[in-house]
């Protein structure tokens, strides 16, 4: 479990405009947007003097003197997914950094990170995050960990949402949905309710219809998110293939 009290933060508030479009055909779903979030983000690039920026200023970057150099900048964000996927005989591994379009803007990476020796780290504790949980990598701001916390007062679980599933907060690069860290009986799931993928099937709300079907949750077990596909990845164009 991720210690959040103890956590530092990118420290720091910027403002940004989100542009995201979410299309539906009969068969697909089709995000365009600029990759910006419609929360604050903290401030980046990370300052001298803020607790994140010893962290940050020891991590190469290509093309910045290092990883705290990475300021936050609008990218083309244009990503097809299945409008209805199905689970797929075997999980599918994660070889790319995006894994999924959050709703509020940003999108979600893969849930590791390499360490200055390059071996693999969880990256909500090999890097500060901002208080989204969010940081840029390559410019591109996105999500590790258990990222709800901007996303809108239903996402948080206040007092009226405690007794039900989270709601939908983004998609999956399978076109599973990612949920917030309530299950049915509105408790926090917990990685043993979760399979591998950390995901889970019972019935939700997809396209305004109820149906029983696999999704995503996020929680503070690692790895938060996604942890690998159930239904088909499609390939972001412009994401790296690099482990962040
Ligand atoms: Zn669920
Ligand atoms: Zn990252």
């Amino acid at each position: 479990m991720i210690d959040v009290l103890k956590r530092p933060f990118v420290s720091g508030t910027m403002h940004w405009h989100k542009n995201l479009k979410v299309s539906t055909t009969e068969t697909e779903r089709r995000f365009q947007g600029n990759g910006l979030p419609d929360h604050p983000t903290g401030r980046f690039p990370v300052q001298k003097g803020t607790p994140a920026y010893k962290y940050y200023a020891e991590i190469p970057a290509h093309g910045y003197p290092n990883a705290a150099a990475i300021p936050i900048k609008p990218w083309n964000l244009d990503v097809t997914v299945p409008r209805d996927p199905s689970v797929q005989a075997q999980p599918t591994c994660i070889d790319q950094l995006t894994t999924g379009m959050a709703l509020a803007g940003g999108t979600f990476h893969l849930e590791v990170a390499t360490d200055a020796q390059d071996r693999p780290v969880d990256p909500n504790a090999a890097l500060p995050l901002d208080r989204c949980w969010g940081h840029p990598y390559d410019t591109q701001y996105h999500y590790h960990g258990p990222s709800q916390t901007c996303f809108g007062e239903a996402s948080r679980g206040p007092a009226n949402a405690r007794t039900r599933h989270s709601p939908l907060v983004g998609y999956a690069i399978d076109g599973f949905g990612i949920y917030g860290p309530r299950g049915e009986d509105g408790e926090i799931v917990r990685n043993r309710d979760l399979d591998v993928c950390h995901g889970h099937t019972h019935a939700i709300t997809w396209n305004g219809k109820k149906v029983v079907m696999y999704h995503y949750h996020l929680n503070g077990e690692y790895p938060y998110s996604i942890g690998c596909f159930r239904g088909k990845p499609v390939t972001v164009p412009g994401s790296g293939h690099g482990w962040h």
